[in-house]
Order: structure tokens, then C-alpha cells, then sequence
């Protein structure tokens, strides 16, 4: 027995409350359980209950022993003088509050049914991927659906805190948060955290006064990151450029080192030297990330903005005087798509946040269920299971249910998990 299977048997009353007693014998009728309280203080909040037919609001607490209440010292806690009942699975010793007064107490244990307790074991104890795997289908389409709305808010919300903590450091400045978390994005996992440090060395207020020049974006964006190797003619220009602005905008003490750059088990297309080149292409041709990202009404709008190609040298190396065999093409869709859900929508749900405008969230929303889904080994684990992932907003949402639920075994706080409880299927 744990405290979170208690406090879901309270929260959604799930046992034989025909006759409800307290431990001395007197009746209970739960009006309302009360909120679940995440801080300190008691487990549920403002519940009201009838004791004897007199009403009661308070609280609620909740254990696996009766004389837990000592072992975590609430006797010597104010905060649940308040408690107006005690629910605990064994009752093994009476407690009172400051006052002297008894806490009524309920005891779960003889009230609850055991096949429910061995089905929750078995979603807990379940090795498989996706625990509910089994029970799955047979589950209603109002709770996945619930629950995949639920998780894509909260992915919306996490992504958001990102962009805040981005927005902070940047004190407030929205064409930097926005230049920032683009690159981020063109670090495409294996270098986001490089693309994004480089971005921080490297502010957009710099690139901007050169922009109509894509060599000497090139050259800061390369030098900066420390991937200037001297093969060629083309590499030796870039360099002096380099060493010319290092100097102007004093850069050289933040740039980084050619070993903080990841190329392995990576395509060509996706080395770091082409999305950089791909980035400089971008700054050129974009005077605000942030109005493209928040001001564009459609994907549209969007896509054809980040359609570009890079310089023609990084059509035909992906390295330094390593030349490549095919045309290494610009963004392609995929990549486009990918920049729309990790850097636009994130940027416009904190936009839309920091505003206060909803009508941009819903936004939000309309994109990721215009852009179609990704594809990645957690979405095809849910297609296996029968729920079709075919826009974005599936995808994104089935990638945070897995991350957040499945793999925390948080079956209790899902509306899957509590819809198998309740109605376990044969
Ligand atoms: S968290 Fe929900 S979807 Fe995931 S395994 Fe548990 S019940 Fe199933």
C-alpha cells in the first residue's frame, strides 16, 4: 500500500460507502472530498463532510497508519488543527488534535475492494512500455482524448518556462529570446545546447549591423564557434573576417571550442556546419524572428519564411574542404515543421501568456493540428496500441503522456489509468 493509491481512493471515492463510519462508530456522508493539495498542509483541502449529521469543513489527511500522524509530527504542526477527518488504511492508534480533542477517523482497509488494490499492482508492477497496454483498447475515447488534451497544455506550459528563463536572462528582449531559441532549435537535439550557448556569445544586435552580408555572417557565426579549419581559399577569408569583428565587438573571450560540436552518427545534412550555414542564410533574410514566429497567422506564412538555401560553399562541403558528393539542399519540410513546433509555438504560447491573449494560444493549438505528426519510436509505441497519431498536436501529446505518465507509472493522475481502475476490464 502506498499514499498515492490512498489518495486516489479518497479523491475519486472509490470504495463501499453504504454505510461510512468513522472508527467510534459514527456515520459519514461525503458531501465533497476537497481539493488535492500538491504544497504542505494537509492532503485535501476544504473537503465538507457530515459527521452524525452535522457538517464539517475542513480538511483532510490522509495515511497508511493512523499513527503516521506522530511519525511525521503533525501534533506539533497548527496547520492540521483544521483536519476534519483522517483517513487512513489501518487504524492502529487514535490521535487528537493541539487541543485534546479526537480526529474522527475512516479506515479504508476493510471497505475497499481487493481486486482493485491487485489491478492497480499490476499497472505498477507492469514491465511493459506502456503499462495500461494490455487494457488499453478498452478504453474509453473521452479519456484519452481528456488526458491528451491534458498533457499537451502541460507540454505547452514546459515549453513556455523555457522560453521565460530565456526571456529573463535576455532581460525582456523578445528579438533575442526569439534568434536564441531558433538556434537552439538548429542544434536539433545533439547540439541544441551548443547552438544555444553560441547564440548567447554571438546576440543578433552584432549579426544585425552586418546582415546584408552573408559571408560576414558567416564568418562570425563560424569563427564564434570555433569550426574554422583552414583548407581552402574560401576558409582562410572567413577567418581574417573573423579575426577582424572578434576584434570590433570584442568576441574572442566567449568563443567556443571546435571539440564542443557533435558530428557523429549524424548525416551530412544535419552537421552543425551546415545548419549554421542555414542559420547565417536565415539572419540575412529576416529582420525579426520574433514578428515571424508571433505575428504570422499561418503555417504558411511561416514555412515559406524559413524555405532558404545556404551559401553555395555549403551546397557542396559539409565540412571545411571536405566536399560532398550530392548538393546538400536547404531546410527541408521536416526540419521547417520541426522549427515551427519547438521554436515558434513554444514562443508564441509565452507570448500569448505574457499578454494575456488567448486567441493566441488557440493558435497554438490550430498549428500543431495543421502540421503533421512527428515521427519517432515513441509515436509508432502508441500507433501499435491503436491511437492514431496523424497531426502534431497527437504527436506531441503522446511523446508527453509517455515521458511525464507512462514512464513515472503516475497511472493514478492519468484518466486512462483511472478509467481502468474503475472499470477493469474482464
Ligand atoms: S500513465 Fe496512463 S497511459 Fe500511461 S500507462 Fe498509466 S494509465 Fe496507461
Amino acid at each position: 500500500m502506498n499514499e498515492a493509491f490512498l489518495h486516489y481512493l479518497w479523491q475519486f471515492q472509490q470504495f463501499e460507502k453504504s454505510d461510512l463510519r468513522t472508527s467510534t462508530k459514527d456515520t459519514i456522508t461525503v458531501l465533497k472530498t476537497g481539493f488535492y493539495n500538491t504544497n504542505s498542509g494537509p492532503d485535501f483541502i476544504n473537503a465538507r463532510i457530515l459527521i452524525n449529521e452535522i457538517e464539517w469543513v475542513g480538511n483532510v489527511e490522509i495515511h497508511i497508519k493512523s499513527s503516521d500522524w506522530k511519525v511525521h509530527k503533525h501534533q506539533e504542526d497548527e496547520a492540521y488543527n483544521n483536519v476534519i477527518l483522517h483517513v487512513v488504511w489501518e487504524n492502529n492508534q487514535l490521535i487528537v488534535r493541539q487541543d485534546g480533542s479526537l480526529i474522527p477517523t475512516l479506515e479504508l482497509k476493510s471497505i475497499t475492494d481487493f481486486e482493485l488494490i491487485n489491478k492497480y499492482q499490476y499497472l505498477i508492477d507492469n514491465q511493459s512500455i506502456i503499462p495500461c497496454q494490455e487494457a488499453y483498447s478498452k478504453v474509453s475515447d473521452l479519456s484519452k482524448f481528456a488526458m491528451l488534451d491534458k498533457v499537451l497544455t502541460k507540454r505547452l506550459q514546459q515549453k513556455a518556462a523555457i522560453v521565460n528563463e530565456l526571456f529573463e536572462n535576455n532581460k525582456g528582449d523578445w528579438e533575442e529570446t526569439a534568434y536564441q531559441l531558433l538556434a537552439r532549435n538548429f542544434g536539433f537535439k545533439l547540439n541544441s545546447d551548443v547552438f544555444l550557448r553560441l547564440a548567447q556569445n554571438l546576440p543578433l544586435k552584432v549579426l544585425q549591423k552586418h546582415r546584408d552580408n552573408l559571408f560576414q555572417i558567416e564568418s562570425m557565426f563560424f569563427g564564434q564557434a570555433g569550426l574554422i579549419e583552414i583548407y581552402d581559399e574560401y576558409a582562410e577569408k572567413l577567418s581574417q573576417e573573423y579575426e577582424f569583428f572578434a576584434i570590433k565587438f570584442s568576441l574572442k573571450a566567449r568563443q567556443l571550442n571546435s571539440y564542443e560540436w557533435k558530428f557523429l552518427r549524424t548525416r551530412p545534412a544535419n552537421f552543425p556546419t551546415i545548419r549554421l550555414a542555414q542559420l547565417a542564410k536565415l539572419v540575412t533574410q529576416q529582420q525579426s524572428f520574433f514578428s515571424l514566429f508571433t505575428q504570422s497567422n499561418s503555417i504558411e506564412e511561416i514555412r515559406n519564411a524559413l524555405k532558404i538555401e545556404q551559401s553555395s560553399y555549403w551546397q557542396e562541403h559539409f565540412n571545411f574542404g571536405k566536399t560532398s558528393n550530392k548538393k546538400l539542399l536547404g531546410l527541408g519540410i521536416s526540419s521547417i515543421n520541426n522549427i515551427i513546433i519547438n521554436t515558434a509555438i513554444p514562443l508564441l504560447a509565452f507570448y500569448a501568456e505574457k499578454i494575456g491573449n488567448h486567441e493566441l494560444i488557440n493558435r497554438c493549438i490550430n498549428f500543431l493540428e495543421n502540421l503533421p505528426a512527428e515521427e519517432n519510436s515513441i509515436c509508432d509505441i502508441w500507433k501499435n496500441m491503436g491511437l492514431s497519431i496523424k497531426t502534431a498536436f497527437d504527436s506531441q501529446a503522446s511523446i508527453e503522456l509517455y515521458n511525464s505518465f507512462c514512464t513515472k507509472k503516475q497511472c493514478l493522475q492519468c484518466n486512462i489509468g483511472v478509467e481502468i481502475l474503475k472499470n477493469p476490464p474482464e
